[in-house]
């Protein structure tokens, strides 16, 4: 299969939006789901968790195969709660286009511009779908509107509705101006084509204007021939959009509803026609880690080899390691080499991941995304290159977990089974982290929210079958110094070859969350191993403050230093001096951080003076209220130790009615 013929796909929406019901039709359209797939509604949170987790493609396969005129779709399952932010990230590394779905009634919602944010963060072209055009209220005009303020400015629409409501019946395509009617007998699958009904022409000529105009406006040329006619060839608009589009500057807006059956096929005709090929999309940045330079990868298969771990999930006999290849062809046998290990990976074997099965491949080019089993040494954003070109892609940053659970097994052989099992948990989500818990002899679990955190222990209670039990989450708080200032400290080796060793800091608030050390110009020179150590950027990673929280935007430099002989110190007592100073500074005025939460509450408008009464409560900060038809959203920011168990006590504020959702922003001062 060549790269031109691939799409790299992903489909994001808030959640209920519609997502998993296109992903179902998709399946069924091309051909890879001989039944159509049914969603039951749930209500409650474990329902569409237990739904997405069952019914997804997230546990069968990170990627789906699907097969659309002359190109394969390549389906990215992304999951639609914002605790799992780590998957859309990693997903958005590698693929090269996104269908955003809306709901047409409840227009563009609070996650839908998380994820656009997201997707614009990592220049990812996008279509818009927006979905349940059936239901009453929906307005496709004032939802493209929404999207134009909120989404993205080149939001446009290439479709309309035809009949609103339970009347819909298809969509007028503004691009070829025809009318397209699905028949319900036929679950939608024959397409009936005619022209655009007389009654229906003035409402599709205004509003090709508009997609002509900012079609035009792409390019100098086209404008006077936009100004000449008021209107665009086909060949020029259709040519138009799909650069728009790959260029990020135009959204197209179709719409349709899934759940109907209605629309579905002109998105996929739009993907293909619009989204760009592994091979039209800029190569990624990479690095030779040997001398820090920059090498151009090229989506050639002729090329080295490169490839890039996007996701490892567990399975019975080694690690499935799901890869992007960038550039070369990789075949099964080849071995590849991984810049972060220095270890040579054999691939057993390449697999195309389908929604229920794998199809085993000889060989991969630029753009495929495959699967490799037993890579038991691989970890999430690595980097896999031919031997003779290493290099080291961008990898996929992940954010710090804010809360942490303590786990305890009931006796010492499940506690052994636990250990192993957090270490294949944590491999397989870089943004959950583990370690043991010296207050209890048991572990701790942080993670990105309570849902994330109860999602993993399910796994571990359901999946492996592990008697194990939960204390209840708290925040993971961190220390930073409260304002600047110096401190001294020192480490004494007792007895006759002792020496002691006294080294003096200035310790300075700071906006880096990580913890720095720098060494003052003109300090007195120190062994190279020492000054080596002290470079290393994770030196003070698990350093404390006065509580024993670990140290954040804290910077610690280092002013001068002594020892009482003539010899150089040895890294352990430099660093014991250096801790202690570190120590005796945090003592003299330390403010214990925790993080800061960017809030998103949706609820009915009777509800509203409960809900932000209780968000007084939480020394929340409001920032904004607005209104969307009868639902006020509530923009805040909030300490996340005031957040712990939200969930349970918007449901009771608001029967039930109310949503949320909540993302890290950073880190305040303890509430
Ligand atoms: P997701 O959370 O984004 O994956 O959304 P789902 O696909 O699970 O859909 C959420 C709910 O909306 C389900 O009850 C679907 O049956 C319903 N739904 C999905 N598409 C449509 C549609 O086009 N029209 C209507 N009326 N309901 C839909
Ligand atoms: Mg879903």
């Amino acid at each position: 299969m060549k790269a031109a013929t691939f799409r790299n796909l992903g489909i994001l929406a808030h959640i209920d939006a519609g997502k998993t019901t296109v992903t179902e039709r998709i399946l069924f359209y091309t051909g890879v789901e001989r039944r159509m797939g049914e969603v039951h509604d749930g209500t409650a949170t474990m329902d569409w968790m237990d739904e997405e987790r069952e019914r997804g493609i997230t546990i069968t396969a990170a990627v789906t195969h699907c097969p659309w005129r002359d190109c394969i779709l390549q389906l990215i399952d992304t999951p639609g709660h914002v605790d799992f932010t780590a998957e859309v990230a990693r997903a958005l590394r590698v693929l090269d286009g996104v269908v955003i779905v809306l709901d047409a009634v409840a227009g563009p919602q609070a996650q839908t511009e998380t994820v656009v944010r997201q997707a614009a963060k990592h220049e990812v072209p996008m279509l818009l779908f927006v979905n349940k055009m059936d239901r009453p209220g929906a307005n496709f005009e004032l939802a493209v509107e929404k999207a134009v303020e909120r989404l993205h400015p080149g939001v446009i629409a290439v479709q309309l509705p035809f009949g609103q409501g339970s009347e819909l019946e298809g969509v007028l395509d503004l691009v070829e101006q025809r009318l397209l009617r699905w028949k319900k007998a036929d679950l939608g699958v024959e397409l009936e084509v005619s022209a655009i009904p007389e009654d229906q022409k003035d409402r599709v000529a205004a509003a090709r204007l508009e997609l002509c105009s900012r079609v035009a406006a792409l390019n100098d040329d086209w404008i006077d021939l936009f100004l000449d006619s008021d209107d665009l060839p086909n060949d020029i608009l259709k040519q138009g959009l799909r650069l728009g589009t790959t260029s990020r500057e135009l959204v197209p807006a179709l719409c349709g509803s899934a759940l109907h059956n209605c629309g579905i096929q002109p998105l996929l005709d739009a993907v293909v026609d619009w989204l760009p090929s592994p091979m039209e999309v800029g190569s990624p940045m990479a690095i030779d880690p040997q001398t820090g330079r920059e090498i151009k990868v090229e989506p050639d298969p002729k090329a080295p080899a490169s490839a890039l771990v996007f996701k490892v999930a567990h399975e019975e006999h080694g690690n499935l390691a799901y890869l992007r290849i960038f550039s070369g062809t990789v075949h099964k046998g080849d071995a590849l080499f991984n810049t972060r290990t220095g270890k040579r990976e054999k691939l057993q074997a390449l697999y195309a991941m389908h929604a229920d099965h794998r199809d085993a491949l000889d060989s991969c080019g630029p753009g495929s995304l495959l699967a490799i089993p037993g890579m038991s040494r691989v970890r999430t954003g690595d980097t896999l290159c031919a031997d003779d070109r290493r290099l080291l892609l961008a990898s996929i940053e992940f954010p710090e977990p804010v809360l942490q659970q303590t786990l305890e097994a009931n006796d010492a052989s499940s506690r052994d089974r636990l250990a192993e099992l957090l270490a294949i948990l944590v491999r397989e989500d870089p943004t959950l982290h583990f370690q043991e818990d010296e207050e209890t002899g048991g572990y701790l679990l942080s993670g990105m929210g309570e849902l994330h955190l109860e999602v993993n222990l399910h796994r571990l209670q359901r999946e492996f079958k592990l008697d194990v039990r939960a204390g209840s989450p708290r925040v993971n708080y961190r220390e930073a110094v409260g304002t600047q200032n110096s401190a001294t400290g020192h480490l004494e080796i007792p007895g006759d070859s002792g020496m002691r060793v006294d080294v003096r800091v200035r310790l300075s608030p700071s906006e880096e969350m990580a913890p720095q050390l720098i060494l003052a110009p003109g300090l007195d020179p120190l062994p190279q191993a020492l000054l080596d150590e002290l470079q290393n950027p994770q030196i003070l990673h698990g350093w404390v403050g006065d509580e024993g929280f670990p140290l954040a935007q804290t910077q610690v430099l280092i002013e001068s230093w002594s020892a009482s002989s003539e010899r150089p110190p040895s890294l352990d007592i430099f660093l014991g001096a250096l801790q202690s100073a570190v120590a005796a500074g945090m003592r003299l005025g330390n403010v214990v951080l925790e993080p800061r939460m960017d809030l998103h509450v949706e609820v009915p408008d009777e509800h509203l003076s409960a809900v932000l009464a209780d968000l007084q409560q939480r020394h929340s900060e409001i920032l904004e209220i607005t209104m969307e038809g009868d639902i006020q959203q509530v923009h805040a920011r909030v300490p996340l130790s005031d957040m712990v168990a939200y969930s349970t006590s918007l449901r009771s504020q608001t029967q039930g009615r109310g949503s949320f959702q909540m993302t890290t922003d950073g880190l305040m001062p303890r509430s």
